[in-house]
């Protein structure tokens, strides 16, 4: 399933470029265009679901995918830790209703939960 006027599904057709740093039949992780910390890679689904909630329930396998391809990506960049993170929701910050998972690293960062980053 694809949205028409969905940015990351226009990413995944091409249409909109990207820093592609990884990817795979079924996901594809690229750069954030506002990078909160040094390493702030999206990781998506190539189909469209609204959220990592819709995501689980139609395509389960997809979520576990996604942690390791985290991993993979951290690595490229020479972390070994790192946020993973799913803003579900406007309320939490959602703001791209395509599922997308954040792997954010590099940097000392402000509490468990908040992508909000302070130099190292
Ligand atoms: P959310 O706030 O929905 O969890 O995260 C959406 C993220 O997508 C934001 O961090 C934002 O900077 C990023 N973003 C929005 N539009 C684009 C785009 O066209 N290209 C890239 N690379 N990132 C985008
Ligand atoms: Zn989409």
């Amino acid at each position: 399933m694809t949205s028409t006027d969905c940015i990351f599904c226009s990413i995944v057709a091409g249409g909109i470029p990207a820093d592609v740093v990884w990817q795979s039949d079924t996901l594809l992780a690229f750069r954030d265009i506002n990078p909160l910390a040094q390493t702030h890679v999206l990781i998506i689904p190539r189909s469209h679901h609204r959220d990592v909630v819709e995501l689980a329930a139609a395509e389960p396998q997809r979520v576990a995918e996604i942690a390791a391809a985290a991993r993979e990506v951290a690595t490229l960049d020479g972390r070994d830790d790192f946020k993973l993170l799913f803003n579900t929701g406007p309320g939490a910050g959602q703001t791209v209703f395509h599922a997308h998972a954040h792997v954010i690293a590099g940097e000392r960062l402000r509490g468990s939960s908040s992508t909000e980053s302070v130099p190292a």
